[in-house]
């Protein structure tokens, strides 16, 4: 361990929270799938912006690179120290203020999980746009630096759009604050769209202001039966264009449904289940029942809220249950929509014989997240050919989890050689020095 480094880090942000015990450190540096497992010298705990300002200043001078980390729930390897870089937690950065009832904003510290925001929101009668499964652990910073998608996009949008401003500490130390939640506001360069989706890569990100969806309590969700990916991508198209507020349009295959350990759902196996919710300040049942028609459906309607969570778990525990067979090869990928039943049909194919491929996702958005069980998770001969098909058939490689360290390899596949130049001048005007996360997202 570097002795400058420690009692310099100590100094800024306290004994305590200048970690260096092995055992804790641990922690840190492995990701949520135990696919992506590094190490560290030291892990730094800021509790404000000032002393994560003071961090980079120390680092930027002494050229020593940071992993700025969040809930550590990222999936594609960006927020572990894989080169054994010092992790910078911002967890400690937590706590909502400015609460705007009736414009429906709040401001929340990069720490904040998404469950607080949530909770915050619905104090005020509002609700935040972004959700997913891994909301109890993960944070604002974490899901504004990889512009998190989650299960209501179709409706609000992704995390960028839910953010209207960002306090951030740049490469070179210096703080920008654009914090006042003006909803028109044309004044240059939107530094909150450049930050979202940068994987710690050009800024830390400490407190964002986000904007608040209004909150409807009549909801109704159904989980429908059907026999091929192409009559799932059908249904989707369907209740978009027939139903009134549509929240989330999901699908699971039923080899998912079998790894979840529920019971069939239906009476019996459909190759394929699209989980549907509406919600709205008028019961949506009606509309949504017209759309599926005399398909088989199991439907929980606004006053079933355990019915209605019971069902949500077929889509919402697969991503954990595929995580006990072992460290996956998860690829999140999205599809143009006329391509997206071939895809989900023919990627099996692709993957080496023995393995198991679990699909799955947000088929309104042509999101598939593909997992590979039963391959070594090092192997990156499963990457290569899921990819190259993605490309193949006008795909992105990454929906909604980043390029980390999983894409990196690939991102030649969906961006040119002047984008990636583009994107290069940017990392280098903002973090001159390099230290912000520099093995990660830029090959
Ligand atoms: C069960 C489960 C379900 C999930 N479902 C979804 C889903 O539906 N949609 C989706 O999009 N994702 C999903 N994810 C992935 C993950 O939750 C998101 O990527 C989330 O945004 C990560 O937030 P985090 O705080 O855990 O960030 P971390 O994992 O700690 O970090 C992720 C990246 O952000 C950077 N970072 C973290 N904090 C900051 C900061 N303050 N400033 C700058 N950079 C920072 C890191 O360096 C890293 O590159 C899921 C994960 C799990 C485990």
């Amino acid at each position: 361990m570097n002795a400058a480094l420690l009692g310099a880090m100590r100094r800024i942000v306290g004994r305590s929270n200048a970690v260096d015990d092995p055992e804790v450190t641990a922690g840190y540096a492995v990701d949520w799938t135990g696919r992506w497992r590094g190490s560290t010298p030291l892990v730094v705990r800021p509790v404000d912006t000032g002393e994560v300002a003071a961090v980079i200043d120390w680092c930027a001078a002494n050229g020593v690179a940071v992993v700025p980390q969040g809930g550590n729930t990222g999936l594609v390897g960006g927020g572990v120290p894989l080169h054994g870089e010092v992790v910078l937690s911002l967890r400690r950065l937590a706590g909502i203020s400015q609460v705007d009832a009736e414009g429906g904003q709040l401001t929340a510290g990069a720490g904040t999980t998404i469950a607080d925001v949530q909770a915050a929101a619905e104090v005020v009668g509002w609700s935040y746009g972004v959700d997913l499964a891994s909301r109890d652990s993960a944070t604002v910073g974490g899901t504004v630096a990889t512009n998190a998608g989650g299960l209501r996009v179709l409706r609000h949008g992704d995390t960028r759009q839910q953010v209207l401003g960002v306090q951030a500490v740049l490469g070179d130390a210096s703080v920008v604050e654009h914090l006042g939640g003006l909803v028109k506001d044309n004044t240059g360069y939107h530094l909150p769209s450049l930050l979202c989706g940068s994987e710690g890569t050009l800024g830390v990100v400490t407190a964002a202001r986000l904007r608040l969806v209004p909150r409807f309590e009549q909801r109704v969700v159904a989980l429908v039966g059907v026999e091929t990916m192409a009559d799932a991508v059908a249904l989707g198209g369907l209740v978009r264009r027939t139903v009134a507020d549509v929240d989330a349009v999901e699908f699971l295959t039923s080899s998912c449904r079998e790894l979840v350990g529920l019971p069939v759902p239906l009476g019996e196996e459909h190759a394929v289940y699209v989980l549907v919710e509406c919600a709205g300040h008028d019961d949506p049942t009606a509309g949504l029942a017209a759309a599926v028609g005399d398909l088989p459906a199991a439907v929980a309607g606004p006053s079933e809220p355990a019915r209605r969570a019971q069902l949500w778990r077929y889509r919402e525990a697969i991503t954990e249950a595929v995580n006990q067979i072992g460290p996956p090869v998860k690829l999140d990928v999205t599809l143009p929509a006329d391509q997206l039943a071939r895809f989900v049909d023919d990627v099996p194919g692709v993957v080496p014989e023995g393995a198991r491929t679990w699909l799955f996702g947000h088929v309104a958005d042509g999101n598939v997240h593909v997992n590979v069980t039963g391959v070594d998770p090092d192997d990156e001969s499963v990457d290569d050919a899921v990819l190259r098909l993605v490309a193949a058939r006008g795909g992105s490689i990454s929906a909604e989890h980043g390029i980390g360290h999983a894409k990196q390899p690939w991102l030649h596949l969906v961006r040119s050689e002047a984008e990636v130049a583009a994107m290069r001048s940017i990392k280098h005007a903002l973090d001159p020095a390099g230290i912000l996360n520099p093995h990660a997202l830029l090959p």
